[in-house]
């Protein structure tokens, strides 16, 4: 058989597909098919021969097939397609439509038809990892729109995945500077009553009603769902710290994030956590290391206060004025 035999047979697809009626897989391969083509032959058949409810359907496809003179190739490329199609009218609309289409626009023809019948998909929170052969692993993570996008944010798009993977687990990376979120509640120790005294680790507090009950139970009274509450008195600064299960190592450090975010000094913007403790009163001069003495300030601004009072003054220095952190500026009294 020559070529332009050859060609002219590829041609007419359906033709081929026709005379394999009454034949099996088996038969075709004694005939000399390979396994696959037999399949592929025997397949193409059951569609555009087989019984179908779609009679009209298969009628058309059929006519357009032999139309436009589309090969065996171009009959399993329409398959290709029509395989992705949930339900059998709909499998066969598209077949008929890519059967009418010249071969070179089955292809476009089929993606926008397929685009066009995908059910847009419900999306829930969930995660997803896969694990790459090289070494690495894509984590897809859905949550809600507005914390995926502030997540998105703290990306750095040169090293996306290390960056990322030092602010999640807080791994030593040297540019990326690991964020701590805490959510803090404050309570104004006045809304809710008088400090009575400080009893072992806790305080005790007259309510407006007058009765006496611990920081403890004032908390759980007012707001047990935040997670960290600390209350905080108008006149006497920061008073207690309140957690389900208490850390007595970061409390004091907790509570004066609480009072101030950033650097106490006017003006200053660099995050508490990456500042120091200062004492107001200097440990030398008698000043306690308790939360009514201490303000956090960044490592510049603790250089530049005043420590001593009695030194000549330079840049002024931080107290507390019932019970809020003021400047005083150097020339004060
Ligand atoms: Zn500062």
């Amino acid at each position: 058989m020559g070529l332009q035999e050859y060609f002219a047979q590829l041609s007419r697809g359906v033709d081929l597909v026709a005379e394999c009626s009454g034949l099996s897989a088996p038969d075709l391969e004694k005939m000399g098919a390979s396994a696959q083509d037999a399949a592929e032959l025997i397949g193409l058949h059951a569609i555009y021969f087989g019984p179908t409810p779609y009679t009209g359907k298969q009628r058309l496809a059929l006519d357009a097939a032999r139309r436009n003179g589309h090969a065996l190739s171009t009959l399993q490329h329409i398959e290709s397609f029509t395989r992705r199609v949930q339900g059998r009218l709909a499998t066969w609309n598209l077949r008929v439509e890519l059967c009418s289409s010249s071969p070179e626009r089955i292809t476009a023809v089929a993606r926008r038809r397929l685009r066009e019948m995908r059910v847009p998909r419900e999306y829930c929170e969930r995660a997803l990892l896969r694990q790459h052969p090289n070494g690495l692993a894509t984590l897809t993570v859905t949550g809600n729109g507005l914390d995926m996008a502030d997540a998105f944010r703290t990306i750095d798009h040169k090293r996306p995945g290390t960056s990322f993977i030092a602010r999640m687990l807080g791994k030593a990376d040297e540019t990326t500077t690991r964020t701590r979120v805490t959510t803090m509640a404050v309570l104004q120790l006045e809304d809710y009553g008088k400090l009575v005294r400080r009893e072992r680790d806790d305080v005790l507090v007259r309510t407006t009603s007058g009765t006496v009950i611990t920081g403890a139970q004032l908390v759980e009274r007012a707001c047990a769902n935040e997670g960290l509450v600390t209350i905080i008195s108008r006149t006497l600064g920061p008073v207690d710290l309140y957690r389900f299960d208490r850390f007595a190592s970061v409390k004091q450090r907790t509570m004066l994030a609480a009072e101030h975010p950033t650097c106490a000094w006017p003006g200053c913007s660099i995050p508490a956590e990456r500042g120091q403790f200062h004492h107001l009163t200097p440990w030398k001069h008698g000043g306690e290391t308790n939360v009514a003495n201490l303000v956090t300030l960044c490592n510049y601004h603790n250089g530049v206060n005043d420590d001593d009072p009695n030194a000549p003054p330079r840049r002024g220095r931080l107290a507390r004025k019932c019970g809020t952190i003021v400047w005083q500026p150097p020339h004060a009294h």
